[in-house]
């Protein structure tokens, strides 16, 4: 396959018809090599963020050995591509044939739970195995994600005593697990979480032998410009070793957003203007669902603009299919003289992006190629490497 340096190289020698993926491998490189370096801990990729065969491997080369799964599908595929992978079924609820296969036919020993039914469950679907991993899922405040996860799973501290110290007879490790909910814009998010990992472990008095704080870590998208990793890391860090664990406890994280989303961005192609209307050919049912259905702003660049400082206009976009929802608000920010035929680059679409495609409508076909081009933006590199929000950060006493 014949790659380009990036998406103007590319719009100018293929001028595509159907919307074209873009892959950085060297970022997704990049973001692995900084979790398996600077995470104070083990750090599994979420595959839902974006299941791609070609960044499955590219994570596990890196060092991205370990992989939160929460399907069945998923465990297969990762299997079929990754036969040396540790696979952790992290879904709370699950059926027992799943249970049953990933156990028996893929090797699965860490799954995630938030009740005694599922745990009854495990239990029969892996005939009362003595070599398990369970993590108990902790309800946890989303209020510092864009995304709440709060709701869904997950028991209250409250409630957890009972779950833990049966799952602590049942598990050869026990953990105990959260999700803070996605994109969150303070390391506090963690701080918060941790401390009611304190409470249940109090209340239960049991050995825990993982603290696994799920995913959550921020990228970068137009007015989300959280604080950088490392402050993430070292607030994690200072507060797990503050835990009364034993000093073998181990400590896991699993990103899918933050390892996934500088991996992709979308070149689409201007079909159509109605004043500040931009109609697609892609949208709500393809790459940009998240831009559609949760209003989330995407950096966007005209592909070959004309003059760097034309004046720019608010922009909204529709996607390719009959249906009104196909519609992303935005605002878009591109040059006020874009046409019929032009082609837009849409940015930060690894996570979440090319994963939520469907064939609605007929639509969905696409290209992909590898480009070598920096993301839009990145929080790997340069001053996002170090960023400091003061009102984002934690501070320590004594720090
Ligand atoms: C979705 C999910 C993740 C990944 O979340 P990000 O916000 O993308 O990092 C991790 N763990 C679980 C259990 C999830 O459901």
């Amino acid at each position: 396959m014949h790659n380009y340096d990036n998406a103007q190289e590319l719009t100018k020698a293929l001028s595509p018809d159907i919307p074209v993926l873009l892959n950085r491998p060297h970022a997704a490189r990049r973001a692995a090599r900084y979790f398996v370096e600077q995470f104070p801990g083990r750090s599994l990729y979420a595959v839902k963020a974006n299941p791609s065969p070609e960044l499955l491997k590219l994570l596990y080369n890196e060092g991205v050995t370990h992989f939160d799964v929460a399907s069945l599908e998923e465990v297969r595929l990762v299997r079929a591509i990754l036969p040396e992978a540790e696979l952790c079924f992290m879904h709370p609820i699950k059926s027992e044939a799943s249970i049953r296969e990933a156990y028996y036919d893929h090797g699965v020993r860490v799954f995630s739970l938030d009740s005694i039914d599922e745990l009854e469950k495990i239990e029969r679907a892996t005939d009362n195995a003595e070599d398990l991993t369970l993590c108990v899922r902790l309800k946890v405040a989303s209020e510092f994600s864009q995304i709440s996860l709060a709701s869904k799973f997950g028991i209250d501290v409250d409630d957890s005593t009972a779950l833990l110290m049966r799952a602590r007879q049942t598990a050869d490790a026990l953990g105990i697990c959260f999700h803070v909910g996605s994109q969150a814009m303070t390391p506090l998010a963690y701080v918060h979480a941790l401390e009611r990992v304190r409470m249940a472990i109090v209340e239960a008095s049991v050995t825990v032998d993982i603290v696994d704080v799920g995913g959550g870590f921020p990228s970068i998208y137009p007015d989300m410009e959280p604080p950088s990793l490392n402050h993430y890391f070292s607030a994690i860090s200072r507060t797990f070793e503050d835990l009364p664990i034993s000093y073998s406890a181990e400590l896991w994280c699993e990103p899918g957003r933050a390892l996934a989303a500088e991996y992709n961005s979308l070149i689409v192609k201007v079909e159509q203007r109605r004043g500040n209307e931009l109609y697609i050919n892609d949208g709500a049912y393809g790459t940009l669902f998240d831009a559609a259905h949760i209003g989330w702003r995407f950096p966007v660049k005209l592909i070959g603009g004309t003059s760097p400082d034309a004046a720019s206009t608010e922009y909204s976009f529709y996607g390719p299919t009959c249906d009104d929802m196909d519609h992303m608000a935005g605002p878009f920010i591109l040059p006020d003289d874009v046409k019929t035929g032009d082609y837009i680059e849409i940015g930060m679409l690894g996570a979440y992006g090319s994963a939520m495609r469907t064939k609605f409508n007929g639509y969905g076909s696409i290209d992909d190629y590898d480009v070598i081009d920096e993301p839009m933006a990145s929080v790997y590199v340069g001053e996002n490497l170090d960023r400091t929000n003061r009102e984002n950060v934690v501070s320590f006493p004594g720090a």
